[in-house]
């Protein structure tokens, strides 16, 4: 099989799983060819995990005057490289906002930010305890940082739901992953906004995840390895 055949027939496997769920293709670390098959496919929702790969890949498609992509940030981010994030063509959404503390950054630099659409926000919630990951810990935290963005009345960002990754180390990644989800719907359940839309699953956990109702579930080494 060639890789445009190897890589739209696993967009079409997974499409047929998705449910109501929106597929984000994971392309970090792959190629501008590798995306160019899956856009080709028919899929326009990307992510990135990384600030610069992000950038450069999307001025790619920008300077080719490809305009039907969404690009969705996923990685860990840190304040010294929000400056470059805003500079990402068709940017639709940020998926890791782990702290108060990067919010807060984030909002202070919404001048630099010129995309047509407003950015949807996804604030990620450590749900599996993991001491090394990122996220907000307590609902507490949540609370304040729903708020820091209503109060700040962005014309930039906008709070589009939460986010989660599932367990990483573990021996039963089903039960694990079973868990978080839980825990992220929970969450939402206790704020009382059913609108807040749900970032969860992975190539291992995409199908626990849509059962616990993700709205995007981010897929990469299932599309691209
Ligand atoms: C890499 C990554 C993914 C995709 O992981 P796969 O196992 O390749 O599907 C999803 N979410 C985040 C935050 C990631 O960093």
């Amino acid at each position: 099989m060639n890789r445009y055949d190897e890589i739209s027939s696993r967009l079409n496997s997974l499409k047929k799983d998705m449910g109501a769920s929106t597929l984000i293709a994971v392309s970090k670390y792959h190629t501008i060819e590798d995306i160019t098959f899956a856009h080709q496919a028919g899929q326009l929702d990307f992510g990135e995990s990384r600030v610069q790969d992000l950038l450069n890949k999307a001025e790619h498609f920008s300077a080719e005057n490809i305009t039907d992509l969404s690009w969705h940030f996923i990685g860990r981010l840190q304040s010294n490289k929000i400056n470059m994030l805003a500079k990402v063509p068709l940017l639709k959404f940020i998926h890791s906002i782990d702290s108060l503390k990067l919010l807060d950054a984030l909002l202070k630099r919404e001048d630099n930010f010129h995309q047509v659409e407003k950015i949807g926000v996804f604030l990620q919630i450590n749900t599996s305890g993991e001491e090394e990951k990122g996220g907000i810990r307590s609902i507490e935290d949540l609370r304040t940082g729903i708020e820091l963005l209503n109060s700040s009345n962005s014309k930039v960002f906008t709070l589009a739901g939460l986010m989660t990754i599932g367990r990483i180390r573990t021996n039963n990644f089903e039960e694990d992953a079973r868990f978080s989800f839980n825990e992220l719907r929970e969450l939402r359940n206790q704020l009382e906004i059913p609108e807040l839309d749900l970032s969860m699953g992975m190539s291992r956990d995409f199908k626990i995840a849509i059962e616990y109702g993700s709205s995007y579930v981010r897929v990469g080494s299932a599309i691209f390895a």
